[in-house]
């Protein structure tokens, strides 16, 4: 972690705890008190990795690896087509599932990130956009002082998915808000993209990601026509019998609070525990007698 990541509970100037980490430490406080939780899976939705730009979602390298020895050792992560599957009976219910994605195709994905996800045998999902890859349209990252980002090559994702450990899914042609789209412009992000993932690639395209999380009901359904998953803006937890087309994810920051395990844990224990309440109402206990 960096030092902005450890700083759960900071004192702020005036020298009171700010009231949503105060929050986030009780929570975390309780979690060790009550049993884990198991079923729910966390996604994680990572953009640069050591790409040395000074953007929030752009995570320095050595912070990129102790994050990732980190779930490696606490944590379940599996490919992004198990996040809704029911854990087996064996599953540890002390290791959270948690599943990797990343936006967008940027060269640092594979020089940075690669190496570390290939040396602890993680599972990915890199979400393409397919123009930034062939040089037709600019990325959606713009690094301010910083000269454009280099993309991914196709040799690059070749090798990737050659592994099996990186899914390749699909992030559209040009990264555009899609709702704002005619039919023809918006089967030409969702088709077009995929096919040319698929003809360079030579397998299968299956999960998409909407630029900016931005989706309606019309774009959904056309992305349902062509994808078996699909990824969105939340930050909530994934629980099996969920819409695949409708996966939340945590966006990933470096000036996030505490160790990804204990995010990944608290979101989780949070949910299960609205959740329990709520069957608590549908569904109150019979008193005996
Ligand atoms: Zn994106």
């Amino acid at each position: 972690m960096t030092e902005s990541v450890n700083v759960v509970g900071r004192q702020e100037a005036g020298g009171s705890v700010e009231p949503l980490r105060l929050a986030r430490r009780v929570v975390r406080a309780c979690q060790a008190l009550l049993p884990a939780r198991s079923g729910g899976t966390m996604i994680l939705g990572y953009h640069l990795v050591g790409a040395g730009t000074d953007l929030v979602i752009d995570i320095a390298a050595a912070d990129f690896r102790r994050q990732m020895e980190e779930l490696a050792e606490t944590c379940e992560v599996v490919p992004l087509s198990e996040a809704l599957v029911e854990p087996e009976s064996g599953f540890s219910r002390d290791r959270p599932r948690v599943v990797l994605t990343f936006d967008d195709g940027y060269e640092n994905q594979y020089a940075v990130g690669w190496p570390v996800l290939r040396e602890l045998n993680l599972p990915c999902t890199l979400f393409v956009q397919v123009d930034l890859v062939t040089g037709k349209h600019p990325g959606a990252i713009r690094s301010g002082p910083h000269p454009e980002l280099p993309p991914l090559t196709w040799e690059q994702m070749v090798e990737m998915a050659a592994s099996g450990l990186v899914e390749i899914g699909c992030h559209t042609c040009t990264h555009p808000d899609l709702r704002r789209l005619p039919e023809s412009e918006l089967r030409h992000e969702l088709v077009d993209s995929k096919r040319q993932l698929e003809d360079h690639l030579g397998r299968p395209v299956e999960s998409f990601c909407y630029p900016r999380g931005l989706r309606s009901r019309r774009v959904e359904r056309e992305v349902v026509r062509h994808y078996r998953s699909a990824v969105v803006r939340g930050g909530r937890a994934v629980w099996p019998g969920a819409s695949p087309y409708r996966l939340q994810r945590v966006p990933i920051r470096r000036d996030m609070n505490g160790s990804l395990r204990s995010v990944v844990r608290s979101r989780l224990w949070l949910e299960e525990w609205l959740a329990a309440g709520v069957r608590r109402v549908l569904d109150p206990p019979i008193a005996a007698g």
